[in-house]
């Protein structure tokens, strides 16, 4: 098949081609949230043109058209992650939010004094700060998995702190500090030995590789809307339908009730006993074109030309005196993160977005693998099916200009200096 084309990838995202502090815009901030294609921008627009109107409610047409619509997408979901049936594919507000309805769900149902959850180092906030809740609520005891000085997950640690009392395992599938692609399929099998679920945040995965959750046997995936070309607001929850069946509602109020009175309520079938109140319908429909555009690309070929920007990135950096690269496991998604012995990372930041660079700073919301690293934070660079080599070269020379001009003489840097500490 044809090689990856970036340039005609490139031609689809309409906010890329406009100028940044008078420079051309160079977008490495993917992790945090990709841009989104004319199709997804389109289908946004054309809900609220031509669909609008409130799903499974009423009997009129403009109803039947957007539930149609809107039960298509989750369709589409379970193709996307081979999941075994629709009714397995809960919409949330994202990944964050689908991680703490099995935390507030399954979690306060199921965990009990001395339990264990067994958590990573890599885990970003979302996966850390619901168990500590329902941890604290419960009686159970977190436990984490060290990591090796490359950044890849230690396996040597997961075998030592898995046990008997570990009740459910949350394992990132990919790093979005430092890139990490972890064992996900060993983590589970070994798991599932023990008679833990395990749940599976893949919110820095499924843009870059394809995912089969029958496949990887997990008992929960999530992942986010917006960091797929999707619209923010929208997310997925992936459960295994034996489990979900067991749990209890997390949120209540409407389309997640069958019967209400006030003696007593029945509650809905899956999936929807989970999807409480008006859910996003536009941006289920955005979901839908963005999942169409992911799966024009070819994914293999993707993943290949992803691999060849990071590597052209990571080889440049590595010939600037000075910069460190943190995180350097063999299998990775396509994230630099890195440090500078002269410059703080946020006075990188902050000089490469004046020449129209946007990097992210700083801890990325996983301080306490920052703090395993004994870093404060780092610089990084995260690539997407529509920067080009081009992107890769103005970053690396800007990257070099920083470093070796004397900036620490400089008015302008001593001014970003105070702006930062003010
Ligand atoms: N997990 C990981 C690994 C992430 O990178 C993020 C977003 N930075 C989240 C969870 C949370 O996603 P959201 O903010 O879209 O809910």
């Amino acid at each position: 098949s044809e090689p990856f084309n970036p340039e005609r990838t490139r031609q689809q995202f309409p906010i890329l081609s406009q100028q940044a502090h008078g420079s051309p815009l160079v977008y490495l901030d993917n992790a945090a949230t990709t841009q989104k294609p004319e199709s997804v921008i389109e289908a946004v627009n054309g809900y609220y043109r031509e669909q609008n109107a409130n799903v499974h409610r009423a009997s009129h047409y403009l109803s039947a058209k957007s539930t149609r619509a809107f039960e298509m997408a989750r369709e589409q979901v379970q193709q996307f992650l081979n999941a075994s049936s629709s009714d397995e594919i809960i919409w949330t507000r994202g990944a964050t939010e689908a991680i703490n309805l099995v935390a507030n769900s399954w979690g306060r149902a199921n965990l009990k004094a001395g339990d264990e959850v067994l958590l990573t180092c890599l885990e970003h906030h979302a996966n850390i700060v619901p168990w500590q809740l329902v941890a604290e609520a419960t009686g159970a005891v977190i436990k984490v998995v060290d990591i090796r000085p490359d950044g890849e997950l230690c396996m040597d640690s997961f075998t030592r702190q898995l046990s008997d009392k570990t009740r459910i395992v949350c394992v990132t599938h990919a790093s979005n500090a430092i890139g990490t692609i972890t064992p996900v399929a060993e983590i589970i099998a070994a798991a599932h030995n023990l008679g833990a679920l395990v749940l599976v945040d893949g919110a820095q995965m499924v843009a870059h590789q394809t995912v089969d959750v029958q496949k990887l046997g997990c008992d929960f995936y999530v992942f986010s809307g917006h960091k797929v070309f999707g619209p923010t607001g929208i997310g997925v929850l992936y459960g295994r339908k034996a489990l979900l069946e067991t749990m209890p509602p997390w949120q209540a109020g409407g389309e997640m009730i069958e019967q209400v009175s006030f003696s007593g309520t029945r509650f809905n079938t899956l999936p929807f006993k989970f999807e409480a109140g008006t859910p996003n319908v536009a941006g289920v429909i955005g979901m839908a074109a963005a999942l169409d555009f992911l799966q024009s690309l070819n994914m293999p070929k993707l993943a290949e030309y992803e691999l060849s920007l990071r590597q052209k990135a990571e080889a440049g950096l590595r010939d600037i005196p000075g910069i460190k690269l943190i995180g350097q496991a063999s299998e990775k998604v396509s994230v630099v993160s890195f440090i500078c012995d002269t410059l703080h990372n946020q006075d990188i930041g902050l000089l490469l977005d004046q020449q129209g660079i946007a990097v992210r700073t700083g801890h990325h919301c996983t301080m306490p693998l920052m703090e395993r690293l004994n870093l404060s934070g780092t610089v990084r660079a995260s690539f997407s099916v529509y920067n080009t080599e081009e992107d890769v070269d103005r970053f690396l020379s800007a990257m070099r200009l920083l470093v070796t001009s004397e900036y620490h003489t400089d008015e302008e840097f001593q001014g970003l200096a105070v702006q930062r500490s003010g």
